[in-house]
């Protein structure tokens, strides 16, 4: 089983001088408000609620930790973190929150010395926006890897799929040297494996054994780390 299938919430971050001190490894996850992120999380975590937490109110412009795995020194922690941030792009959002949330993502996504990568969640039919442009853009200054989730891929034919996949690596390739993209589905779950993979990669927890992924993720999955306990 997947160590992404443990996780479990463990605290809300509203300003980033809250942040967790424990110096373990955090994956952000990023997108639009509406692009699929809460689906995605608890459609890897195999959890109904788990990304619940987002969408509580008053936490929706806070920073959610998720703890995954167990420390390999000490059985009481946690391995690292899945960080849901704040969806962006809401119509009505004040000048003011934007602000906040240009300060509060901006500076963790660009400054937080744990944070090993970025999972950026795009509608497959729409990737791109100029939020996500823009945060790619602040993020990639620090040479971390990207992984791009295209959600809600049961919305295209094939050929749809295939072309928002291209198109969404040859732009990725011109803002990242560190880049990878999948296509995703919470309702026919594609690229299910592929996500939980790359996830346990960035973040360094054990790989799991005998998923079956697209050949076109250029992720080493020949790879397998023995899982805890074996
Ligand atoms: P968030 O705001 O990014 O957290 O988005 P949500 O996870 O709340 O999803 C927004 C809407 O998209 C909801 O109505 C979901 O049911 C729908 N949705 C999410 N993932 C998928 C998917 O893979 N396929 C389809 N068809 N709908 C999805």
């Amino acid at each position: 089983m997947s160590a992404l299938q443990q996780a479990r919430f463990f605290t809300t971050v509203d300003r980033l001088h809250q942040l967790p001190l424990l110096g373990l490894p955090e994956l952000a996850f990023a997108g639009r408000s509406n692009a699929g992120k809460s689906t995605a999380i608890n459609t890897i975590a195999h959890q109904k609620r788990l990304a619940f937490a987002s969408k509580t109110p008053g936490r929706t412009q806070h920073l959610n930790f998720f703890a995954v795995g167990t420390h390999p020194d000490d059985p009481d922690m946690p391995a690292g973190f899945m960080v849901d941030l704040p969806g962006y792009g809401y119509a009505e959002v004040s000048r003011e929150s934007r602000s906040h949330w240009q300060e509060t993502l901006g500076t963790y996504i660009r400054k937080r010395s744990e944070l090993v990568g970025l999972v950026l969640i795009m509608d497959a039919r729409r990737p791109f926006t100029d939020l996500d442009e823009t945060l790619v853009q602040w993020f990639a200054k620090t040479d971390k890897p990207i992984h791009a989730l295209l959600t809600k891929a049961d919305k295209l034919n094939r050929s749809d799929r295939a072309s928002a996949l291209r198109a969404t690596r040859t732009r990725l390739a011109e803002l990242s040297p560190f880049h990878t993209a999948q296509l995703f589905s919470a309702l026919d779950k594609t690229g299910v494996d592929e996500a939980d993979l790359r996830i346990c990669e960035l973040l360094g927890l054990p790989i799991p054994v005998d998923v079956s992924v697209d050949a076109d993720l250029q992720v080493e999955r020949t790879k397998k780390t023995p899982v805890q306990g074996e």
